[in-house]
């Protein structure tokens, strides 16, 4: 044939291909809900680009998905009429994976020998799962908008290469044709396609049809029908076909907002939580949104897509729409419904609305009550967010001045009060414990946990039977730094400043301190020569009790561990 081309896969693709086909073999039939949910994704599309080209829909404007199965050909075909694709598209969705540490996290996984589905589906399988069950694939897929003959056909073997053909179709959408491998033919019953595409894809709005069965006489359809007959079957629809959040909150399953999840996030694993709210009056929106149990494996990358999926009065507009989310609520999924943005809203739009402003603190004020709930009445599932999420969540004491007060109060530390790296102390369980004089929440920082623990700037607290809240993140320095008070208390850092014990220090020990650097000031004129610039003073000082001396910082001066992050940043 004309222009029929050879390519090869990307390298992550192969890595991908292989390991899901080793890891994916007890959960087969996911392949179908992927598929399926390409389909629907794929009218969304359409139905949003329609708004600006109104010949896209052609003649065929009744969205829908058609799942046939050929008994005697061995192929189930998975049809839509949604947006389609280009011969570049095709090129560029169907032979790369286009997301930014994929390659190392591939290469992790595949030399772990870690056939883990946890981990292969913080990625989302996707359309490559077709090779679970199929030793080829054939896409035939037409964009809407273009001409018939400017179709394409792809069809791999899902070992490498794909081939890519120009091919004349009539129809606009996509059709994939699984030549199911011999051990998977199952996937050719009615009963089980119907049952699989129940569980996985009533929440989605696009109808799924299948071929009609008449259990009346099935045995005999087969032997009444003569030779040349042409019977056109009659399709139905299987599934509840019902965008899911607009349904009321009590009729939807657990499971169905489960699988919805999975839908929208491309996430393999269950989401810990969800929060569904319909709201009217002056503002009217629908918002969906799941926390995820699992971090993605880039969730460190801040300039990775994140977002809600948003729809204006229940059309598709946009993934990813990052306006209504704060880059620390990174992990959150889910849907925005709004029926106040315009229709033909775009990025830009967007970025100065006031719609958008209100609905975003909306949404943050949401994920936060979600939060707390969680970690009120849940606490578990809260600590296990927290291990998760923790660090990030922590971004939004910077970014996030008016919620810094709840923030903090989500805020999880290791503490002396149990001396492990769990971090599982907040700060209200720190106050309630708080000595009668106590007036602050004392806190310590430093490169790791060990560090931490041991730090001389303990020994003091340690003495008084003072908790102290031991920090070891990386961007703990930093974002302690926006917090300094919880409710009526302030929080000191114990490496800065004059010892401060507030309440707790007794005349005595002043008293002590004074004498003694008194009786010492040779010796600390001495050591004070010595060190020369290297410091800004000698102190005698109560706060040690074992060691014999420790380096202090100023108060509001930079403090060891940021002058020790700045060094290893080359600064
Ligand atoms: P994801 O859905 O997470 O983007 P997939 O591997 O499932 O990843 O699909 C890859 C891409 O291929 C999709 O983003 C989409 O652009 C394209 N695609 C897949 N199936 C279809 C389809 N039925 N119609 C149009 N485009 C599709
Ligand atoms: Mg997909």
């Amino acid at each position: 044939t004309v222009n029929k081309e050879t390519h090869s896969f990307q390298t992550e693709v192969k890595q991908l291909l292989n390991l899901m086909i080793h890891s994916l073999y007890s959960n087969k039939e996911i392949f179908l809900r992927e598929l399926i949910s390409n389909a629907a994704d794929a009218a969304d599309k359409l139905r949003f680009e329609a708004l600006s080209h109104d010949n896209y829909f052609e003649n065929d404007s009744e969205l829908k998905i058609r799942i046939t199965a050929d008994k005697e050909e061995g192929t189930l075909t998975i049809a839509d009429n949604g947006i389609g694709m280009s011969r570049e598209e095709v090129m560029k969705n169907l032979g790369t994976i286009a997301r930014s540490g994929t390659a190392e996290f591939l290469e992790a996984l595949s030399k772990e020998q870690k056939s883990d589905s946890n981990l292969i589906g913080q990625f989302g399988v996707g359309f490559y799962s077709a090779f679970i069950v199929a030793d080829k694939v054939e896409v035939r897929t037409r964009r809407a908008g273009e001409q018939t003959e400017e179709a394409v056909s792809w069809i791999s073997a899902g070992e490498g290469e794909f081939t890519i053909e120009p091919l004349d179709k009539e129809s606009r959408g996509t059709e994939i044709i699984l030549h199911l491998k011999e051990e998977e033919k199952e996937f050719l019953e009615p009963w089980r396609l119907r049952s699989i595409i129940g569980k996985y894809s009533d929440h989605i709005s696009l109808p799924v049809e299948m071929e009609k069965v008449d259990t009346g006489n099935m045995g005999q359809e087969e032997e009444e029908k003569e030779e040349d007959e042409v019977v056109v079957p009659e399709f139905e629809v299987v599934n509840k076909a019902t965008a899911l959040w607009t349904r009321g909150k009590s009729d939807i399953e657990e499971d169905e907002y489960k699988e919805f999840y999975k839908h929208i996030s491309h996430d393999f694993n269950e989401p810990l939580v969800w929060s569904h709210n319909k709201v009217e009056g002056k503002q009217e929106y629908t918002s969906l949104l799941y926390l995820p149990k699992k971090a993605p494996f880039d969730l460190w990358n801040r300039e990775k897509p994140r977002g809600v999926k948003l729809y204006v009065q229940r059309v598709f507009i946009m993934d990813d729409a990052e306006q209504f989310l704060p880059v620390y609520l990174r992990m959150v999924r889910g849907v925005l419904d709004s029926n106040d943005l315009p229709l033909n809203v775009s990025r830009e739009i967007l970025q100065d609305s006031s719609a958008t402003q209100t609905l975003r603190n909306a949404c943050v004020k949401r994920v936060l009550s979600m939060l707390e709930k969680l970690a009120k009445s849940q606490k578990e599932d809260y600590q296990g967010f927290w291990d998760e999420f923790g660090s990030v969540l922590k971004e939004g004491l910077a970014e996030d001045h008016s919620n810094r007060e709840k923030i903090a109060g989500l805020m999880r530390f290791a503490s002396t009060h149990e001396n492990t790296d769990v971090q599982n102390v907040s700060l209200n369980e720190y106050v309630e414990r708080m000595k009668p004089e106590q007036d602050k929440i004392y806190y310590l920082v430093a490169d790791n946990f060990a560090t931490a623990k041991n730090s001389p700037h303990l020994e003091i607290y340690r003495k008084k039977g003072i908790e102290v809240l031991l920090l070891s993140d990386r961007i703990d320095e930093w974002a302690m730094g926006y917090l300094t008070e919880f409710g009526d208390k302030k929080l000191q850092a114990v490496t800065h400043g004059e010892l401060d014990l507030g309440g707790l220090e007794s005349e005595e020990d002043k008293q002590a301190v004074e004498k003694a650097t008194e009786e010492n000031s040779d010796l600390i004129e001495k050591m004070k020569t010595f060190l020369g610039e290297k410091v800004e003073d000698v102190k005698i000082s109560a706060r040690l009790d074992e060691s014999p001396a420790c380096v202090v910082s100023s108060d509001g001066g930079m403090s060891l561990q940021m002058a020790r992050m700045l060094k290893a940043a080359g600064q």
